[in-house]
């Protein structure tokens, strides 16, 4: 296992970049810890499978250093770099069988053969695999091939990271429970370096001590699923992560009161540096609570989804959403308020420290 540490990496597929648009990645400076448990977060085409081949080597970034143990591994190949690699889709020896394909990545390295077999039946076990040891892998589902791709990277114990690319889009979901928790346990048990790719939260937040959240070609933030959750440095990571993500208003600055239309809310504090750009006032639906006081709104829709509601309201044209227990009682006049706690503000999509607050 190794420190993995990114410096000032850029990446570009074009051969006469011109600005920073035509980067597929502009500027990733990041060290993951030896033996971290790590979720790289984003949307598609943010540049989550370009900075995992830079880590492994399959492609070398335009600009930066990749770093193992304070290595210069940029110019390295893949091989040297000695990293196990999971892809979205599976990549198999279809005439070998289970067990042979999980066994390659051990002889190729001249393991001896008790210990392949001992590796191997491990795995198998791990993947729910065993009783096809012997099965050539040509005539298995997708589903099941993907479970030797995934084996097959966990069956060595010598690498310096794991890295999982979108692993289980291929996967049924109550199986995709499953295997993300063996991940889990793995990792406990193993100590491994993972990175594991996802564009789905509920995946990233459960399987990672620490969620990489990307956006356009950057690192946004990086923290804790509750960190995330609470202090959205980006009003990306707000509406990207919870459901429904946070409300985004725009308002304009009166001293501490943020103006939305001719309503206002009192900040929990004065920023503490001046704003440039857009000014947002962001709000988790946790935080919108709902009676007879406050700011008058309509409410658009009702939602049940277990045992809360989602309530869709109207506040002077603009929809906020708010999430009230399932037995909570909606007033003929409903009013919000926000819990000064929930109240965050943005300059330019980013976060603006307000003083009293953390
Ligand atoms: P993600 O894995 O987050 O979906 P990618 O790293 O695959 O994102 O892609 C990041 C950006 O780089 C996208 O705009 C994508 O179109 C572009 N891109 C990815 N691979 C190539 C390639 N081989 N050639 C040209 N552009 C690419
Ligand atoms: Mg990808």
């Amino acid at each position: 296992m190794a420190l993995i540490a990114l410096e000032k990496i850029r990446h570009t597929y074009q051969e006469r970049p011109r600005s920073d648009a035509d980067y597929a990645l502009k500027e990733v400076t990041h060290q993951f810890a030896d033996g971290g448990a790590y979720a790289l977060l984003g949307p598609s085409g943010c540049g989550k499978t370009t900075l995992l081949n830079i880590i492994s080597g399959l492609i070398q970034a335009s600009e930066g250093r990749v770093l193992f143990d304070r290595h210069d591994v940029s110019a390295a190949s893949t091989q040297e770099r000695n990293i196990a690699q999971v892809f979205q889709f599976p990549v198999v020896y279809d005439t070998m069988t289970v067990y042979d394909n999980l066994a390659f990545p051990l002889r190729n390295r001249a393991v001896s053969e008790p210990e392949v077999a001992r590796k191997v039946r491990e795995t198998l076990e791990l993947i729910g695999l065993s009783e096809m040891a012997g099965t050539r892998a040509r005539g298995l589902t997708a589903d099941q091939k993907q479970k030797i791709s995934l084996g097959r990277g966990l069956v060595r114990a010598d690498v310096n990271a794991i890295l999982f690319d979108e692993p289980l889009t291929v996967i049924d979901p109550h199986m995709k429970w499953v295997l993300r928790s063996q991940l889990k346990q793995l990792h406990r048990r193993y100590g491994f370096t993972m990175l594991y790719v996802t564009h789905d939260q509920t995946e990233a937040l459960t399987f990672a001590e620490k969620v990489v959240v990307m956006y356009d070609g950057e690192i946004v933030q990086i923290g804790t699923p509750a960190e995330l959750f609470e202090r959205p440095r980006h009003t990306f990571v707000g509406y990207f992560i919870g459901s429904p993500g946070m409300n985004l208003l725009p308002v304009e600055l009166a001293g501490d009161e943020a103006w939305i239309g001719s309503t206002h809310v009192k900040l929990p504090g004065m920023p503490s540096q001046t704003l440039t750009g857009a000014l947002e006032l962001g709000i988790r639906p946790e935080f919108v609570r709902l009676g007879r006081e406050g700011i008058a709104v309509d409410i658009a829709k009702v939602e049940d989804v277990g045992r809360r509601k989602i309530i869709r309201a109207n506040l002077e044209g603009r929809e906020i959403a708010l999430i009230v227990g399932e037995d909570e009682e909606i007033p003929a006049e409903p009013h919000i308020r926000f819990a000064p706690e929930g109240i965050n503000l943005y300059a330019d999509s980013w976060r603006v420290d307000l003083g009293s607050q953390s």
